[in-house]
């Protein structure tokens, strides 16, 4: 007879169904994602990208994934529409490529910053030339985006400005290998104006720190080529932002369940655990985590159904889940692709990208 012991939920990360469940997503996305479609590119994201950190990328058509990404992106007609202020880079779906105006006429819809920087990390992770990609209407028409304080809009159209859209810029100039797409100066005062007296970065300047900002300040300067990695070693040396307190403000973000944080009291949550552990990781502290405990935290938010959910017993889904794969990567979970935390992608997939 079956003792109340099998049911409970695994002790150790459960790879074979985590591809179960990223397989189901792959194949039809649930129907509560339908409100979602127009954020189809960062679904697919997830996906992509969480097959490879799970070391199982042969699981997907990849000439599928790329031509399907390669039609979202938008092209100006002629250098005319380039210069009009429109951003020409990819679309989040099929759906979002075209809107109607008050005329019911169909014009092309404005392409966001972090449906690009998504189209452009899964098709490096498919193994794509990123060379191949008609990049100068990309780079030209972001130059637009960018504020005259260095922050970036997400649309040509007007929107929230903060440290979420900037890493997506500073992420695509790196990954096309040309930055002519930004004014790095102006991104790096942004950045450094966003630290807050307690050592963490808020979304914007004067913004209470949060977990997802820090990880975009970070990472940014680090992609930009400002900070270099294990800063926490080299920390005599005068350095851009303030080391210590950025140090202090992320560890003490992991709370007694063993989970991160995003602010403080605030609960513990499976994302944080990349954004603030990737954080540490990026600044050479990361040897100062209590791996145990996060591990343990991590293991109680692991579906039986595969999959990772924001706070412990839920239901997955595809954000917390690709983030606890993360994770678990960072953890040097074994079968697991090594993470690039800067980027957002395996380590793997970032080769002939140099940091
Ligand atoms: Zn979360």
């Amino acid at each position: 007879m079956a003792s109340e012991d099998d049911f409970e939920e695994p002790q150790f990360f459960d790879k074979d169904r985590h591809l179960q469940f990223l397989e189901m997503m792959y194949a039809l996305l649930p129907s509560h994602y339908q409100t979602q479609e127009i954020n189809r590119l960062t679904l697919a994201y997830f996906i992509i990208v969480g097959f490879d950190v799970l070391g199982s990328l042969d699981r997907i058509d990849k000439d599928a994934v790329i031509k399907w990404v390669l039609s979202l992106q938008a092209h100006p007609k002629n250098e005319d529409e380039l210069n009009k202020g429109q951003f020409y880079g990819f679309h989040g779906s099929r759906s979002s490529q075209f809107q109607s105006n008050v005329e019911g006429v169909s014009v092309p819809n404005g392409s966001h910053l972090a449906s690009t920087y998504c189209a452009l990390a899964i098709l490096k992770t498919v193994g794509y030339d990123l060379s191949l990609i008609d990049s100068t209407p990309i780079l030209e028409s972001m130059k637009n985006l960018q504020q005259s304080d260095g922050s970036f809009m997400p649309i040509h159209s007007g929107a929230e400005t903060d440290l979420r859209f900037l890493f997506c810029a500073v992420s695509i100039c790196f990954m096309l290998g040309n930055w002519s797409g930004m004014d790095r100066e102006k991104a790096k005062e942004y950045i450094i104006s966003c630290q807050s007296y307690d050592g963490g970065f808020g979304l914007i300047p004067g913004s209470e720190s949060h977990g997802g900002a820090t990880y975009c300040a970070v990472a940014s300067l680090r992609l930009m080529g400002f900070i270099e990695d294990d800063l926490l070693s080299k920390i005599t040396s005068p350095c851009i932002i303030d080391v210590p307190m950025l140090v202090d403000w992320s560890l003490q973000r992991q709370a007694g369940d063993g989970g991160f944080q995003g602010r403080p009291n605030k609960p513990t949550d499976t994302c944080y655990a990349f954004w603030v552990g990737g954080v540490l990781k990026i600044l050479g502290a990361h040897k100062f985590i209590d791996e145990n405990g996060l591990r343990r935290f991590l293991l109680t938010c692991q579906s039986q159904y595969g999959g990772f959910s924001k706070f412990p017993g839920q239901l997955p889904d595809l954000y917390h889940s690709y983030y606890g794969f993360c994770a678990f990567s960072l953890l040097d979970e074994p079968g697991l692709h090594p993470v690039s935390v800067e980027l957002g992608m395996t380590d793997i997939a970032t080769v002939g990208l140099s940091l």
